[in-house]
């Protein structure tokens, strides 16, 4: 096996998705803590507030209890190199998530036991099937009461279309739960006074009864061997294939804030989740142990450390090598690319890279040379991954700086800011005024925030009444419909026509009296 194919092999970069409060910190840090990457549990929230690798924005953040950032962190375990990608848990930051799952190659989907499949992971989970990426479900907080895992697999099945096939199994559940038994290793793994107290292996269900005889009550063991003569009869047989195409979920159940289940899962979670694999490009299929170096930007982020104020551009390895002066080149422009200053995350800290593969995420120092999907090649026949999604913003404001003398850095926040994907900058064609789009109202008030945090700029920010962007893709926009009643012309940063539009029927309207004009719901590719 060549020296870059082992480096593929070991390789396992996925995101975890979950709806706000079902334990995504909570499962991050205790798998860094297994890692040896964090010594003390806790360390990821207080890194939070110490605002590491995340920008000041963070005290939005705690005030709100929210989550609104994405952060990469690389740590080793049992010889693999993992890099997890946290994703957002507001859906007001569904486009960044969305963008980071681009860059992944398999997602962990936690769900609180009490509450199922709840709405924002439904709407992330559409976007890993639609691209088939394999997806592992954590079902948390088993220490409480909460739904019955027959009832949960039928949701996942029913809601998100997909087979489960539990890996693991709960012994009772709240006050009664007691540990899981391992389907694929038979073995108990038993729960007492909230730890991992060991495991024990079972010979066949009778010996499984025998041994939990001593712990559990009947009616918790006459259950759990219904529910396992059930799922061996009825249930669906591991598929090592659907799980690597997306249709088939392994299951495992655990309480990650007392470390219960999480070395299982991860153990599992390594074997049976991909290496990074081949990506289409424009140029036909693109391997991970092509010798060719490449990858693509799917994240930028200003001011990740508020001392430096600096910004970083997210890039996803696909391919060949990174090294150290090594030449690269803009797909984009077509003009060579020095990566400047690549660096690596951990969990508390970040180093400068030496050697890169296929599956890592490294960011590289950007004076405001890169856009969001763009690729970054080894050779100069240069070729695109393509564009990430780029989703349709539904808000709309008006904004200016309170003060008027603050308007250097009203335009410096505002471009840095747009480039960071953050929010969708437009302009009125006459006036020059600004017109903010987003598609959750909440980005808003985390835009008024680093504003105001980040640049030192108050906004008065004036709400609009349209709900649908257009792009321009062909036609030219008539002069009497620049600005009517109930729509408007502005341009995007690239200076693009884009018109906004009150609701459905007015969009149709326009579209009945401009035939000859062609709207596009994403914007068109340019490469200037
Ligand atoms: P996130 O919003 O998804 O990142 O969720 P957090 O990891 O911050 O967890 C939300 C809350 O649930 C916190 O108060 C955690 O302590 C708690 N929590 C996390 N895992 C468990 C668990 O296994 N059992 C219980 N009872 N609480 C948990």
């Amino acid at each position: 096996m060549s020296g870059l194919q082992k480096e593929v092999n070991r390789r396992k970069t996925f995101a975890i998705i979950s709806h706000p409060d079902a334990g995504k910190t909570t499962l991050t840090e205790k798998m860094l803590l297994l890692g040896g990457a964090i010594r003390t549990a806790g360390s990821v929230k207080g890194k939070k507030s110490a605002k590491f690798a995340t920008s000041d924005w963070m005290e939005l953040e705690k005030q709100r209890g929210i989550s609104v950032t994405s952060s990469v962190m690389q740590f080793e375990y049992q010889g693999y190199k993992i890099n997890i990608l946290d994703t957002p848990g507001h859906e007001d930051f569904s486009e960044d998530t969305y963008r980071t799952l681009m860059a992944v190659d398999s997602v962990v989907m936690i769900l609180d036991v009490a509450k199922g499949v709840e709405a924002q992971t439904k709407k992330l989970f559409k976007v890993c099937r639609d691209r088939g990426i394999p997806i592992f479900t954590f079902i948390n907080k088993m220490d409480r009461f909460g739904k019955e895992p027959l009832e949960l697999f039928e949701e996942i099945e029913e809601v998100l279309g997909i087979e489960s096939s539990p890996v693991n199994y709960p012994i009772g559940m709240g006050p009664t739960f007691r540990g899981v038994y391992d389907r694929f290793n038979k073995r108990i793994e038993y729960y007492e006074d909230g730890e991992k107290a060991g495991s024990q292996s079972i010979e066949d269900y009778e010996d499984l009864q025998k041994y939990l005889e001593k712990t559990a009550d009947q009616a918790t063991i006459d259950q759990l061997l219904e529910d396992l003569m059930l799922l061996d009869e009825a249930g669906n047989d591991f598929d090592i294939e659907s799980v690597k195409n997306g249709k088939q979920t392994p299951v495992f159940f655990g309480s990650a804030v007392s470390s219960f289940g999480v070395p299982t899962f991860l153990e599992h979670f390594l074997e049976m989740s991909p290496s990074p694999s081949s990506r289409e490009s424009t140029a036909g299929k693109v391997e991970p142990t092509d010798e060719f170096f490449s990858g693509f930007v799917f994240k930028i982020q200003a001011n990740m450390d508020p001392s430096h104020r600096d910004r970083i551009a997210f890039l996803r390895i696909c391919s060949g090598k990174y090294e150290k002066g090594m030449s690269t080149w803009l797909e984009r422009t077509g003009k060579p690319m020095k990566l400047a200053q690549p660096q690596q995350f951990f969990a508390d800290s970040r180093e400068g890279v030496d050697a890169a593969f296929a599956g890592d995420i490294v960011g590289l120092y950007d004076p405001g040379v890169y856009q969001i999907g763009d690729t970054v090649c080894g050779t100069k026949d240069v070729f695109s991954f393509g564009d990430l999604p780029q989703f349709a913003p539904e808000h709309f404001a008006k904004v200016r700086p309170k003060n008027a003398l603050k308007h250097k850095q009203y335009l410096k926040g505002i471009k840095q800011l747009a480039q960071e994907g953050a929010i969708q900058v437009y302009r009125t064609p006459r006036y020059e005024e600004t017109i903010l789009g987003a598609v959750g109202q909440l980005q808003f008030d985390v835009f008024i925030y680093r504003m105001q945090a980040e640049y030192g700029v108050d906004l008065v920010m004036e709400h609009l009444s349209y709900q649908l962007a257009r792009w321009v893709k062909e036609g030219k926009v008539p002069e009497k419909a620049m600005r009517t009643s109930t729509s408007m012309v502005v341009n995007d940063y690239l200076d693009r026509p884009v018109i906004l539009f009150k609701n459905d029927f007015n969009l149709d309207y326009f579209k009945n009296q401009n035939e000859d004009i062609t709207l596009s719901e994403t914007p068109p590719k340019t490469s200037n």
